[in-house]
């Protein structure tokens, strides 16, 4: 996991968040204020155009440039969330020229921790926390059976889906969302979705692409 592949993962993400723009987009106009797909597509745009001005000679280099673009040119609360997911794996990769597939899990946890403090999220609370989490126990459920990082990531990517597909019909606990008490039940959670997504592409650049569908299982319509 050196600086060529993590920014692939970068690339691939916002691949996927620009097919995916409307329909996030479209999520966040059922339970929050429509900008979700719109914010991600642009930041992390940003982030692409920054990477590419100023290469990052290591992971922490990369991940910390990749957290200060996120958190200014997202904006809303992913635009935070995801900054210091970005930000706390850089410091938990420390100053290597590559990570290898336990660290690079341990950064992601890192990652997740961060998002669940700033947040104070829960797993259950129909956030991107019930994508992440999910998908880090399967990561790390897969590394210590013995599996490759591709395997391990793939399952990473089915376990975020999940996840993902279980906001549903939760109750909103935290956000925007959560504003709308029980009118919230039936819809997928964009940060999920979005999370989702970044796991998704993390299976792809490291070998073991899951079916990165987007979900959405509306129900309330
Ligand atoms: P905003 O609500 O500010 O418009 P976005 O639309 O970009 O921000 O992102 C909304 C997503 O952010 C939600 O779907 C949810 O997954 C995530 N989110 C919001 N608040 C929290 C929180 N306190 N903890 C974790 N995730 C959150
Ligand atoms: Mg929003």
């Amino acid at each position: 996991m050196d600086v060529p592949s993590l920014t692939r993962w970068i690339q691939e993400f916002h691949r996927a968040i620009a097919v995916h723009k409307a329909l996030l987009t479209q999520l966040d106009s059922a339970i929050g204020d429509a900008d979700h797909g719109i914010n991600l597509d642009r930041g992390v745009q940003a982030v692409l155009a920054a990477l590419d001005t100023h290469p990052p000679a290591q992971v922490c280099e990369l991940l910390r440039d990749v957290a200060t673009t996120v958190l200014s040119a997202v904006g809303g609360a992913s635009g935070a969330l995801y900054g210091t997911f970005f930000l706390r794996m850089a410091t938990a990769a420390g100053p290597q020229p590559a990570l290898g597939g336990v660290a690079f899990a341990q950064a992601l946890r890192a990652g997740l921790q961060g998002v669940a403090q700033r947040g104070k999220a829960v797993v259950g609370d129909k956030t991107m926390v019930d994508a992440l989490a999910p998908a880090l126990d399967a990561l790390d459920a897969a590394l210590a059976e013995g599996a490759g990082l591709g395997p391990a990531l793939h399952r990473a990517a089915v376990a975020a889906q999940a996840g993902r597909d279980a906001t549903v019909p939760m109750l909103a606990r935290k956000g925007r969302a959560s504003f709308l008490g029980e009118r919230s039940i039936g819809h997928q959670d964009p940060g999920a979705t979005s999370a989702a997504l970044l796991i998704a592409a993390a299976a792809t650049v490291f070998g073991d692409p899951v079916f990165a569908d987007p979900g959405f299982t509306d129900t309330v319509g």
